[in-house]
């Protein structure tokens, strides 16, 4: 381990009990391994020309006690080094006792700034509801998909977009907006106007083709799907009147009919 990593993260004063305790660790180390070094250069050499003299300190007693002084060392200085690490660590970094302090006022200071923060949003967004009632039923609604929790700022800020996409006639993407927001009955409200737009789109269209078809004398025979029924569309019908079975009540499918009625228009 490199040096600086016993020392404070923020002000970089040194941890001198790890660093004592890392700095006899490195000593022995090398003593060690400068051992085993050696013996394992004279074990090649001897190997290669059996008539070299010997060390007289590189034994198999010095190359044993080496080992043993090198793995005890390390456990024990990394286990001294582990628990006074324990003492610094703060949220994932060595701190030293000093700046533990200044850090836990600091995020004192940050949650008080915070709680600062919501009190004033608060105040905010109950200002903005008093003023807009539709933004009032939506911000209601919201709470109760989450527990009476106040929206934030982000969460107001897409509901007021949705609100503006419905003023604007995008009731299709006011509805995904209350969709991912799980304000399911906003979303119903502005898919239904979008339907009865579409509905009302239609029957314009409706009254268009059977002025055309009145003009050209035609008669457009139609069946209704639920009982066979048959009717004709002529001068004398009416868009209103085209919109359900006289027989049976069921709805027509206005957008078929018109695409019949087309059809016969076109020859
Ligand atoms: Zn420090
Ligand atoms: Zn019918």
């Amino acid at each position: 381990m490199a040096a600086n990593g016993f020392q404070c993260k923020k002000c970089g004063s040194p941890f001198v009990k790890m660093r004592a305790v890392n700095g006899v660790r490195v000593f022995f180390t090398l003593i060690c391994v400068g051992i085993l070094g050696l013996a394992f250069i004279i074990m090649i050499d001897q190997v290669s020309d059996p008539m070299l003299p010997e060390m007289p300190f590189i034994n198999v007693n010095s190359v044993m006690a080496a080992l043993v002084v090198l793995v005890l060392v390390n456990l024990a200085s990394s286990q001294t080094i582990n628990a006074e690490k324990k003492k610094y660590l703060s949220n994932g970094v060595l701190l030293c006792p000093a700046c533990q302090g200044k850090v836990k006022e600091e995020q004192y200071q940050a949650h008080l700034a915070e709680e600062e923060e919501k009190i004033k949003w608060t105040s905010e967004l109950e200002a903005m509801t008093e003023k807009d009632p539709v933004l009032r039923s939506v911000v209601q609604e919201w709470q109760m998909a989450n527990d009476g929790a106040e929206p934030g700022k982000p969460v107001v800020a897409e509901l007021k977009k949705a609100i503006n996409l419905d003023k604007a006639g995008n009731f299709e993407g006011a509805a995904k907006i209350f969709e991912e927001l799980k304000l399911w009955s906003s979303a119903g409200k502005v898919r239904e106007k979008n339907r009865v737009q579409m509905v009302k789109h239609v029957t314009v269209d409706m009254n268009q083709l059977i002025e055309q078809i009145g003009s050209k004398g035609l008669a457009v025979p139609y069946k209704c799907h639920n009982c066979g029924a048959s009717i004709t569309i002529d001068k004398n019908s009416s868009a209103t009147g085209l919109k359900f079975c006289s027989y049976c009540g069921t709805a027509y499918n206005i957008e078929e009919m018109s695409k019949i009625v087309q059809e016969a228009l076109a020859i």
